[in-house]
């Protein structure tokens, strides 16, 4: 089976978390803070606050900002189920916004009609959480606009989308969402096996993060309510978790960002040629943005004809080619229809789920598999 994503793991890799094994610190120690410079002076963001999980940092994302109960957080349907869980870890409601059909990113058009029903009706989110699908960027500055406008603040979930660039700068870079987050699992772009961070250009942010990840502690003095009782002291100030990466985690982290170019290179290598290959076959290709490029986590295709499109999908997997499919509208998912959320209120939503399939994409692909993956879609179609 050719997967549809894989890790890829060094000598330099193994080495690096060996070394931490053997050194004083498995937590809370040096490496974590070297893999929050690493990933924050690549990306050209202030700061960055490592988790244990994506998931962990999109809750103290949406924490710091001061999301909680009687609030609203929109994000779009096709994303993994993280980017609407958040809301309600911090006890605020979800609601949607449809995708651009072609790009799978929150649609800005969708967005702002939203906005002005929601104005009217005393109902506008406080927190926007578009999504990178796949690793393109959405309409960042589309998104800032509406923001400046209606005064909510956006957390941009770029789990797929380390390395991605929009406007001539990376995805975490100034002037683009309040708080950013990537994911390291070993399907996304570089991992820690598990892991994420949050990065920001607000350095009160980033403190708030960093003390809500570690039980909402501090041993800063000018965070505390009175004077320090002495070298012991410390003070919990708000309620945090424990969502700390560990060292060998943030060891592996610093080793796979030093090949994150490359990584990112190789994909789009792949990306071009799948798109030169399949050009002509009954689907569509993923869109491109002007001024922004993909990390290419995920190839995406649509089927013209969604009646074949469980046939198509089964028939690449017994073909041996490991497809997938990225992702189930999250409010069909039991869970969030039990809130109210109809399955037709989010069209191009529900359009992609019925064509689209996950082909295998990762770094270390061959011209083989990529020439396997390409001749069973082929067959499939024919
Ligand atoms: C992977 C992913 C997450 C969650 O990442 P974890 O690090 O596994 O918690 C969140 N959002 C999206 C879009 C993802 O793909």
């Amino acid at each position: 089976m050719i997967p549809y994503g894989r890790q890829d793991i060094t000598e330099a890799d193994l080495d690096a978390v060996a070394a931490v094994l053997r050194s004083d610190f498995l937590t809370q120690g040096p490496r974590v803070p070297a893999f929050e410079d690493a990933v924050a002076g690549h990306v050209g963001a202030a700061h960055g606050v490592a988790m244990n999980s994506a998931t962990s940092a999109l809750h103290v994302a949406c924490l710091a900002l001061g999301l909680g109960p009687g609030d609203r957080l929109w994000t779009q349907p096709i994303s993994f189920v993280a980017s609407a869980n958040c809301a309600l870890y911090c006890g605020a409601s979800v609601d949607f916004v449809d995708i651009e059909p072609d790009t799978f990113a929150m649609s800005v058009d969708a967005l702002a009609a939203k906005l002005e029903r929601a104005e009217a009706a005393g109902t506008l989110p406080k927190v926007v959480v578009p999504v990178a699908m796949g690793g393109l960027p959405p309409d960042l500055a589309g998104i800032r606009r509406l923001a400046d406008r209606y005064g909510f603040k956006v957390v941009h979930d770029a789990s797929h989308a380390i390395g991605a660039r929009w406007d001539g700068a990376f995805v975490g870079a100034p002037g683009q969402a309040d708080i950013t987050v990537f994911s390291f699992h070993p399907v996304k772009i570089v991992t820690t096996a598990e892991g994420g961070m949050a990065v920001t250009q607000d350095a009160a942010l980033a403190r708030r993060m960093a003390m809500l990840r570690s039980h909402g502690i501090t041993r800063d003095p000018a965070a505390m309510t009175e004077a320090s009782h002495g070298p012991w002291y410390y003070q919990q100030v708000a309620l945090g978790l424990n969502y700390r990466m560990t060292e060998m985690q943030a060891a592996l982290g610093v080793s796979q960002m030093m090949r994150l170019d490359d990584y990112v290179a190789a994909r789009m290598a792949r990306a071009d040629a799948y798109d030169a290959a399949l050009a002509g076959l009954p689907l569509a290709l993923p869109g491109r943005r002007a001024g922004a490029s993909s990390s290419w986590h995920l190839y995406v295709v649509r089927l013209d004809d969604p009646s074949r499109h469980r046939a198509v999908f089964e028939g690449l997997q017994a073909d041996g080619i490991g497809v997938n499919l990225h992702y189930i509208p999250i409010h069909t998912q039991p869970y969030y229809a039990a809130m109210g959320f109809a399955p037709d209120a989010f069209p191009a939503s529900m359009d992609y789920y019925a064509r689209a399939i996950s082909i295998p994409l990762f770094a270390q692909m061959t011209d083989d598999q990529q020439e396997a993956v390409t001749r069973a879609l082929r067959r499939q179609l024919a």
